[in-house]
This record gives C-alpha cells, structure tokens and sequence, in this order.
C-alpha cells in the first residue's frame, strides 16, 4: 500500500510541477502564426502582406535585440503601434532575449519591455515566452506567478537556420508546412522569426498564398487558446493594488526544445518597477478551478499516508 501511494505521490508532484507551459492551441480550426526576436526591418512588410489578408498573428517581441534604440526611437515603436492597430497581439520575449539568471534582475528587465508595450500599444502583455523556449517547470511557474501564460509551441518552421543555405531552408519550410496541413490538425501553434528576410519575404508570400484559409481560422495566440484577445489586461497603474494572480495552464505535453536564433546575451539593465497585475478571463477561472480539485485530491492522499 505504501508502495502505491508513492507512485501516486510522485505522479502527482510531477503533474503539479510540470503542468505549466502551453504548447498547444486549443480551440479547433486554428492557427497561430507566431513571430519572435523582432521587431525590425521587414516587420513593417510583414504586417503589410497580413493585412492584405486580414490575418492576425503574435509578435514575441524583444526590447532590446536587433534593434538596439526600441525604447527611445519613436520609429521604431511606430511598428508596434502599426502591429497593434492592425489586430496583432504583442507579448514579451524578455528585453534582451534572455532570462538573467539573477532572479532579481528578472521582473526590473520584463518590465522594461513591458513598459514599452503599454506605452504604445496600450496594454501590458500577459503572454510570454521564453528566449529559445529554455525554461525548466521552476521557471515556468516562476513566470506564471508574476501573471504570464508560457507560451511554447508545437510546429517549428526552423526557419532561422540559414546554415543550409536561403533557398534550401524555404525550400525546406514549404515542405513540412505542406506536410504539416496535410495532416490536417485540429490547429496548429506556429514559430517563426521576423528578423530574418527570407522568413517574411520569400515565406510568408508563400504560406499566405499556400495555407488553408478556407479550413482553418488564422488568430492570435490569445485567440487561440479561447481567451480574451490582449488589450484587456490592465494598464500598470490600475493594477498596482491589485491581488497578484498566479495561473496554471493544463499541458503537460512536451516536444524538443530546439534554438530559435541567436540573440544579444549580454548585460541586462535594472530598471526599477512593479510586476503589472492581471485579470481572470472564464478560461483562466476555470484552470484555477481544476487546480484547486487536484490540489484537494493531492492534499487527501498525503492525509491517507499518515493514517
Ligand atoms: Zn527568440
């Protein structure tokens, strides 16, 4: 007996540790174009061919990676401001592609980025995900605490990887994406990257010309997941008295966590600030719902084993 409550336990405890990051869409009929590291120079000829198909997709944004002057060149910005109006969603890839691995450093530098998505496009981000998709069960929790979803995904274009030359790796690109719609999949979380030009210029032409927009929905990852599209999040101000929320997603599913690009893992500035405060939509009420019952069960079985 004692036995099998062990088993239990550590089944559970892993559960419980692992059940973090979100690799998947979840509601059917959708995809999830995603982009990382930018912006930069080919953003703005991105949204331009997003647009021609009324196409909304995530930006994981960097404060500071190619571009080195986002938070002063109001330039610059204007690419948020554009990405934003235009129905895209705008969430954090930290400020300089990198989780510091000074736990204080971590909220001053997602703040920074924050602050720069709040001031132009009006809301702070509650999606984030993680520079290389590296972030172990603690960290994914510590993320959650400070009230963001970590997002992952599960169709990876390698679309940074020029090592085998431009035009084999669109080549390539075309092939799995053909592939992958071929195995017509209840939805489909995207990765890709802006930064580079083959991506948004010889890609992206493609997968707007090629997708299956007729069988499937192409939305933002907050749409995707069945939530309310961001901008609802309150601003920095409003939440600051607020109770801080800490949300657990329900996926415990995991794929190989392969490099994305190479970014600028240098220094990593301190800016003082606040962790913004969020709200609960329906579906995070229901997650913390679900977790209260498994906490209950979890709390049960350990009562049981000092019986
Ligand atoms: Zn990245």
């Amino acid at each position: 007996m004692q036995l099998l409550y062990s088993i239990l336990l550590t089944f559970f405890g892993v559960l419980a540790i692992s059940a973090t990051k979100i690799y998947h869409c979840t509601e059917p009929n959708t995809i999830a174009l995603t982009f990382d590291d930018g912006p930069y120079e080919y953003t703005m000829d991105l949204l331009d061919q997003l647009q021609a198909y009324d196409i909304h997709v995530t930006f994981f944004i960097n404060g500071y990676n190619m571009w080195h002057d986002l938070e002063t060149d109001p330039k610059k910005q204007a690419v948020l401001k554009r990405a934003a109006a235009d129905g895209h969603q705008i969430a954090s890839h930290t400020w300089k592609h990198l989780i510091p691995e000074n736990k204080d450093e971590i909220v001053p530098m997602m703040n920074r980025l924050d602050d720069i998505i709040e001031k132009n496009v009006g809301y702070r981000p509650k999606y984030f995900r993680p520079p290389y998709g590296k972030c172990d069960p603690e960290c994914a929790k510590y993320f959650e605490s400070l009230g963001y979803h970590v997002i992952q995904w599960d169709t990876d274009t390698h679309d940074w990887d020029l090592s085998i030359g431009v035009d084999e790796r669109v080549a390539e690109v075309k092939k799995f994406l053909t592939d992958q719609w071929a195995q017509k999949k209840e939805n489909y979380l995207i990765l890709m990257h802006d930064i580079h030009k083959s991506t948004v210029q010889s890609i992206i032409p493609w997968v707007l010309k090629h997708a299956p927009l007729d069988e499937y929905k192409f939305v933002t990852v907050a749409e995707c997941l069945g939530n309310k599209k961001e901008g609802s999040s309150k601003s920095k101000s409003d939440s600051e008295s607020s109770v801080r929320t800490s949300k657990i997603e329900d996926d415990d599913r995991s794929l190989p966590e392969t490099d994305l690009v190479a970014g600028n893992n240098t220094i990593i500035d301190t800016t003082e600030g606040d962790v913004q405060n969020l709200d609960i939509d329906s579906s995070d009420a229901q997650k913390i719902t679900y977790h209260f019952t498994f906490s209950i069960i979890f709390l049960a079985y350990i009562l049981l084993m000092h019986l």
